[in-house]
Protein backbone atom coordinates (compact mmCIF):
# COMPACT_ATOMS: atom_id res chain seq x y z
CA UNK A 1 0.00 0.00 0.00
CA UNK A 2 1.08 3.27 -0.30
CA UNK A 3 2.38 5.45 3.02
CA UNK A 4 3.70 8.65 3.84
CA UNK A 5 6.49 7.61 6.67
CA UNK A 6 8.48 10.09 9.12
CA UNK A 7 12.08 8.25 8.96
CA UNK A 8 15.47 9.49 10.01
CA UNK A 9 15.82 11.96 7.31
CA UNK A 10 12.40 12.93 7.38
CA UNK A 11 9.06 12.34 5.97
CA UNK A 12 9.11 10.23 2.97
CA UNK A 13 6.30 8.73 0.25
CA UNK A 14 6.72 4.76 -0.35
CA UNK A 15 4.62 3.05 -2.63
CA UNK A 16 5.02 -0.71 -1.60
CA UNK A 17 4.70 -0.79 2.27
CA UNK A 18 2.89 -3.98 3.63
CA UNK A 19 -1.27 -3.72 4.79
CA UNK A 20 -1.05 -3.85 8.49
CA UNK A 21 -2.37 -7.23 9.77
CA UNK A 22 -5.16 -6.54 11.87
CA UNK A 23 -6.32 -9.06 15.08
CA UNK A 24 -9.75 -10.08 16.22
CA UNK A 25 -11.24 -7.01 18.12
CA UNK A 26 -9.27 -4.56 15.62
CA UNK A 27 -10.65 -3.07 12.42
CA UNK A 28 -8.75 -3.06 9.27
CA UNK A 29 -9.44 0.71 7.65
CA UNK A 30 -9.57 2.19 4.02
CA UNK A 31 -8.58 6.20 4.59
CA UNK A 32 -10.84 8.16 2.64
CA UNK A 33 -8.91 11.66 3.66
CA UNK A 34 -7.25 12.96 6.14
CA UNK A 35 -5.66 16.13 7.77
CA UNK A 36 -1.92 17.44 8.50
CA UNK A 37 -1.85 18.82 12.51
CA UNK A 38 0.34 20.56 14.13
CA UNK A 39 1.35 17.71 16.52
CA UNK A 40 2.87 15.87 12.83
CA UNK A 41 4.97 18.78 12.22
CA UNK A 42 6.31 18.60 16.21
CA UNK A 43 6.98 14.97 15.69
CA UNK A 44 9.04 15.73 12.45
CA UNK A 45 10.83 18.02 14.39
CA UNK A 46 11.45 15.90 17.28
CA UNK A 47 8.79 15.97 19.63
CA UNK A 48 8.11 12.48 21.47
CA UNK A 49 11.38 11.26 21.27
CA UNK A 50 11.52 10.31 17.90
CA UNK A 51 8.52 8.85 16.47
CA UNK A 52 9.18 6.65 13.46
CA UNK A 53 6.39 5.10 11.11
CA UNK A 54 3.33 6.48 8.62
CA UNK A 55 1.92 9.29 10.06
CA UNK A 56 -1.25 10.65 10.47
CA UNK A 57 -4.24 10.92 13.13
CA UNK A 58 -6.93 12.94 11.83
CA UNK A 59 -8.54 11.13 9.11
CA UNK A 60 -12.25 9.80 8.36
CA UNK A 61 -11.93 5.89 6.50
CA UNK A 62 -14.48 2.97 5.54
CA UNK A 63 -13.92 -0.39 7.45
CA UNK A 64 -12.96 -2.96 5.45
CA UNK A 65 -12.55 -5.78 7.93
CA UNK A 66 -13.42 -6.94 11.42
CA UNK A 67 -13.15 -10.02 12.20
CA UNK A 68 -15.81 -10.74 14.91
CA UNK A 69 -17.02 -7.99 14.56
CA UNK A 70 -18.45 -7.71 10.85
CA UNK A 71 -21.79 -5.51 11.40
CA UNK A 72 -18.48 -2.58 10.93
CA UNK A 73 -18.04 -3.72 7.12
CA UNK A 74 -18.57 -0.69 4.87
CA UNK A 75 -19.34 1.82 7.24
CA UNK A 76 -17.78 5.32 7.34
CA UNK A 77 -16.02 6.21 10.63
CA UNK A 78 -13.40 8.43 12.78
CA UNK A 79 -11.82 6.68 15.11
CA UNK A 80 -9.62 7.62 18.45
CA UNK A 81 -6.31 8.03 18.26
CA UNK A 82 -4.98 6.23 21.84
CA UNK A 83 -5.11 2.38 21.98
CA UNK A 84 -4.73 1.52 26.05
CA UNK A 85 -3.10 -2.20 26.88
CA UNK A 86 -6.66 -2.48 28.19
CA UNK A 87 -5.75 -3.99 31.65
CA UNK A 88 -3.67 -1.86 33.62
CA UNK A 89 -5.09 0.79 36.67
CA UNK A 90 -4.90 3.59 34.69
CA UNK A 91 -7.25 1.96 31.77
CA UNK A 92 -9.47 0.86 34.09
CA UNK A 93 -9.75 3.68 36.27
CA UNK A 94 -9.99 6.33 32.83
CA UNK A 95 -9.49 4.55 29.54
CA UNK A 96 -6.39 3.86 27.15
CA UNK A 97 -5.72 7.60 27.03
CA UNK A 98 -3.23 7.92 30.24
CA UNK A 99 -1.63 4.13 29.62
CA UNK A 100 2.09 4.11 30.31
CA UNK A 101 1.89 1.24 27.32
CA UNK A 102 -0.43 3.21 25.19
CA UNK A 103 0.48 3.45 21.28
CA UNK A 104 -1.47 6.52 19.43
CA UNK A 105 -2.15 6.55 15.86
CA UNK A 106 0.31 8.08 13.92
CA UNK A 107 2.18 9.60 16.98
CA UNK A 108 3.43 6.24 19.47
CA UNK A 109 4.30 2.63 18.39
CA UNK A 110 1.28 2.86 15.88
CA UNK A 111 1.16 3.10 12.00
CA UNK A 112 -1.02 6.52 11.11
CA UNK A 113 -3.60 7.31 8.70
CA UNK A 114 -1.45 8.54 5.91
CA UNK A 115 -1.65 5.47 3.97
CA UNK A 116 -4.17 3.23 2.29
CA UNK A 117 -5.23 1.14 5.42
CA UNK A 118 -4.76 1.85 9.19
CA UNK A 119 -5.70 -0.38 12.03
CA UNK A 120 -7.74 0.62 15.36
CA UNK A 121 -9.41 -1.40 17.94
CA UNK A 122 -13.20 -1.24 16.99
CA UNK A 123 -14.44 0.00 20.61
CA UNK A 124 -12.63 3.30 19.20
CA UNK A 125 -14.26 3.68 16.31
CA UNK A 126 -17.90 6.46 15.66
CA UNK A 127 -20.09 6.42 13.05
CA UNK A 128 -19.88 9.21 10.48
CA UNK A 129 -23.66 11.02 10.28
CA UNK A 130 -24.44 11.45 6.49
CA UNK A 131 -24.50 14.96 6.74
CA UNK A 132 -20.78 15.03 7.41
CA UNK A 133 -18.98 15.35 4.48
CA UNK A 134 -15.14 13.57 4.05
CA UNK A 135 -13.63 17.22 4.65
CA UNK A 136 -15.56 18.03 7.78
CA UNK A 137 -15.35 14.71 9.53
CA UNK A 138 -11.33 15.04 9.12
CA UNK A 139 -11.95 17.90 11.90
CA UNK A 140 -13.63 15.87 14.41
CA UNK A 141 -10.15 14.45 16.33
CA UNK A 142 -8.92 17.91 16.72
CA UNK A 143 -12.38 19.44 17.42
CA UNK A 144 -13.07 16.92 19.59
CA UNK A 145 -9.51 17.90 21.27
CA UNK A 146 -11.06 21.62 21.56
CA UNK A 147 -14.12 20.24 23.52
CA UNK A 148 -11.85 18.55 26.19
CA UNK A 149 -11.21 21.91 27.96
CA UNK A 150 -15.42 21.81 28.55
CA UNK A 151 -14.67 18.14 30.17
CA UNK A 152 -12.32 19.83 32.40
CA UNK A 153 -13.22 23.14 33.11
CA UNK A 154 -16.53 24.50 34.95
CA UNK A 155 -17.10 27.63 32.58
CA UNK A 156 -19.71 30.18 33.34
CA UNK A 157 -21.80 32.20 31.07
CA UNK A 158 -20.32 35.50 32.65
CA UNK A 159 -16.16 34.58 31.97
CA UNK A 160 -13.94 36.26 30.18
CA UNK A 161 -12.14 33.45 28.01
CA UNK A 162 -8.85 34.36 26.02
CA UNK A 163 -8.33 31.95 23.46
CA UNK A 164 -4.38 32.78 22.60
CA UNK A 165 -3.67 31.46 19.00
CA UNK A 166 -5.29 32.17 15.78
CA UNK A 167 -4.02 28.72 14.06
CA UNK A 168 -6.16 25.04 13.10
CA UNK A 169 -6.60 24.38 16.90
CA UNK A 170 -6.96 27.87 18.15
CA UNK A 171 -9.80 28.36 15.37
CA UNK A 172 -11.47 25.51 16.62
CA UNK A 173 -11.51 26.09 20.34
CA UNK A 174 -12.72 29.77 19.75
CA UNK A 175 -15.71 28.73 18.22
CA UNK A 176 -16.29 25.66 20.44
CA UNK A 177 -15.91 28.20 24.07
CA UNK A 178 -18.11 30.51 22.02
CA UNK A 179 -20.85 28.19 22.35
CA UNK A 180 -20.93 28.33 26.20
CA UNK A 181 -19.45 31.83 27.11
CA UNK A 182 -20.49 35.23 25.78
CA UNK A 183 -16.85 37.13 26.55
CA UNK A 184 -14.48 35.26 24.49
CA UNK A 185 -11.43 36.99 22.49
CA UNK A 186 -9.46 35.36 20.36
CA UNK A 187 -5.61 36.50 20.31
CA UNK A 188 -4.09 36.47 17.07
CA UNK A 189 -1.29 37.16 14.32
CA UNK A 190 -3.21 37.03 11.26
CA UNK A 191 -6.07 38.87 9.95
CA UNK A 192 -7.25 36.63 7.37
CA UNK A 193 -7.11 33.92 10.40
CA UNK A 194 -8.95 36.05 12.63
CA UNK A 195 -11.44 36.81 10.12
CA UNK A 196 -13.13 33.48 9.99
CA UNK A 197 -14.15 34.22 13.72
CA UNK A 198 -15.32 37.66 13.76
CA UNK A 199 -17.28 36.23 11.08
CA UNK A 200 -19.12 33.81 13.11
CA UNK A 201 -19.66 37.44 15.57
CA UNK A 202 -16.50 36.15 18.34
CA UNK A 203 -14.44 38.92 19.29
CA UNK A 204 -11.18 38.58 17.69
CA UNK A 205 -7.67 41.24 18.91
CA UNK A 206 -4.25 41.06 16.85
CA UNK A 207 -1.80 40.62 19.89
CA UNK A 208 1.48 41.26 17.87
CA UNK A 209 0.85 45.20 18.69
CA UNK A 210 2.50 46.14 22.17
CA UNK A 211 -0.42 48.86 22.82
CA UNK A 212 -3.11 46.33 22.67
CA UNK A 213 -1.16 43.42 24.95
CA UNK A 214 -1.28 46.20 27.16
CA UNK A 215 -4.51 46.84 27.74
CA UNK A 216 -5.22 42.93 27.25
CA UNK A 217 -3.01 42.60 30.47
CA UNK A 218 -4.91 45.15 32.37
CA UNK A 219 -8.34 43.27 31.78
CA UNK A 220 -6.91 39.47 32.73
CA UNK A 221 -9.28 36.06 31.93
CA UNK A 222 -10.80 34.56 34.12
CA UNK A 223 -9.63 31.34 31.68
CA UNK A 224 -6.77 31.41 29.00
CA UNK A 225 -6.20 28.89 26.90
CA UNK A 226 -3.11 28.91 25.12
CA UNK A 227 -2.89 26.80 21.65
CA UNK A 228 0.07 29.29 19.78
CA UNK A 229 2.32 26.14 19.80
CA UNK A 230 5.02 28.38 20.05
CA UNK A 231 7.58 28.22 23.32
CA UNK A 232 6.39 32.12 24.60
CA UNK A 233 2.98 31.26 24.47
CA UNK A 234 2.76 30.22 27.29
CA UNK A 235 4.67 33.07 29.33
CA UNK A 236 2.47 35.25 27.80
CA UNK A 237 -0.89 32.88 28.96
CA UNK A 238 0.30 32.79 32.27
CA UNK A 239 0.43 37.03 32.16
CA UNK A 240 -3.01 37.22 30.86
CA UNK A 241 -5.08 35.11 33.51
CA UNK A 242 -6.44 36.89 36.80
CA UNK A 243 -5.18 36.09 40.08
CA UNK A 244 -7.56 33.02 40.82
CA UNK A 245 -7.80 32.40 37.04
CA UNK A 246 -7.38 29.32 35.03
CA UNK A 247 -4.64 28.91 32.38
CA UNK A 248 -5.45 25.71 30.69
CA UNK A 249 -2.63 24.69 28.01
CA UNK A 250 -3.36 22.91 24.72
CA UNK A 251 -0.34 22.56 22.55
CA UNK A 252 2.40 20.27 22.85
CA UNK A 253 5.78 21.68 21.83
CA UNK A 254 9.11 20.22 20.44
CA UNK A 255 10.67 22.72 22.25
CA UNK A 256 11.46 23.95 26.19
CA UNK A 257 9.11 27.05 27.43
CA UNK A 258 11.44 29.88 28.17
CA UNK A 259 11.91 30.87 32.25
CA UNK A 260 8.97 31.92 33.56
CA UNK A 261 7.68 33.22 36.92
CA UNK A 262 6.33 30.25 39.09
CA UNK A 263 5.35 32.64 41.87
CA UNK A 264 3.26 34.56 39.77
CA UNK A 265 1.11 30.57 39.94
CA UNK A 266 1.66 30.61 43.45
CA UNK A 267 1.12 33.57 44.93
CA UNK A 268 -1.86 34.55 42.60
CA UNK A 269 -3.21 31.07 42.67
CA UNK A 270 -3.58 30.20 38.78
CA UNK A 271 -4.80 27.04 38.11
CA UNK A 272 -2.68 25.10 35.21
CA UNK A 273 -4.31 22.59 33.21
CA UNK A 274 -3.04 20.39 30.65
CA UNK A 275 -5.67 19.54 27.63
CA UNK A 276 -5.10 16.81 24.87
CA UNK A 277 -7.75 14.54 23.39
CA UNK A 278 -11.56 14.80 23.88
CA UNK A 279 -14.88 13.08 23.22
CA UNK A 280 -15.82 12.24 19.58
CA UNK A 281 -19.30 12.14 19.79
CA UNK A 282 -20.12 15.48 20.77
CA UNK A 283 -17.89 16.75 18.05
CA UNK A 284 -20.20 14.47 15.55
CA UNK A 285 -22.80 16.09 16.30
CA UNK A 286 -21.22 19.79 16.61
CA UNK A 287 -20.63 19.14 13.07
CA UNK A 288 -23.30 17.47 12.14
CA UNK A 289 -25.34 20.73 13.72
CA UNK A 290 -22.99 22.79 11.68
CA UNK A 291 -22.57 24.71 14.91
CA UNK A 292 -18.60 24.91 13.87
CA UNK A 293 -17.17 26.09 10.61
CA UNK A 294 -14.34 24.34 9.49
CA UNK A 295 -14.66 24.41 5.98
CA UNK A 296 -12.81 27.86 6.01
CA UNK A 297 -9.62 26.62 7.94
CA UNK A 298 -9.38 24.52 4.63
CA UNK A 299 -6.46 26.14 2.34
CA UNK A 300 -5.01 23.29 0.27
CA UNK A 301 -5.95 19.27 -0.56
CA UNK A 302 -2.80 17.20 -2.32
CA UNK A 303 -2.71 13.50 -3.27
CA UNK A 304 -1.40 10.64 -0.62
CA UNK A 305 1.92 10.97 -3.20
CA UNK A 306 2.54 14.57 -2.94
CA UNK A 307 2.47 13.98 1.05
CA UNK A 308 5.91 15.36 1.57
CA UNK A 309 4.54 18.70 -0.26
CA UNK A 310 1.71 18.88 1.69
CA UNK A 311 3.54 18.59 4.83
CA UNK A 312 5.97 21.61 3.79
CA UNK A 313 2.70 23.45 2.61
CA UNK A 314 1.36 22.90 6.13
CA UNK A 315 4.62 24.34 7.73
CA UNK A 316 4.33 27.79 5.41
CA UNK A 317 3.36 30.70 7.74
CA UNK A 318 -0.49 31.61 8.07
CA UNK A 319 -1.35 28.37 6.38
CA UNK A 320 -4.34 26.48 8.75
CA UNK A 321 -5.52 23.18 7.17
CA UNK A 322 -3.72 20.75 4.51
CA UNK A 323 -5.47 17.69 3.72
CA UNK A 324 -4.47 14.72 2.29
CA UNK A 325 -7.04 13.40 -0.29
CA UNK A 326 -5.97 9.39 -0.09
CA UNK A 327 -8.74 7.03 -1.81
CA UNK A 328 -11.80 9.44 -2.69
ZN1 LIG B 1 -3.63 16.44 15.93
ZN1 LIG C 1 -3.12 0.30 30.27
Amino acid sequence: MRALLLTDVGPQFDAAFSVPEVNPGEALLRVRCAGICATDLQLWDGYKGGFRGILGHEFVADVAAAPGNETWIGRRVVGEINVGCGHCDLCRRGGGKHCRRRSSVGIINHHGAFSDYVTLPVVNLHLVPDNVDDESAVFVEPLAAALQLLEQIQLRPTDRVYVLGDGRLGLLVAQVLAQTVAEVTALGRNDNKLAILSERNISTRRVDQAEVLDVLLAQPADVVVEVTGSPDGFVTGLNLVRPGGILAQKTTLAAKIPEFDLNRIVVDEITLIGSRCGPFEPALRLLSAGKVAVKPLINARYPLEEGVAALHHARRKGVLKVLIDVNK
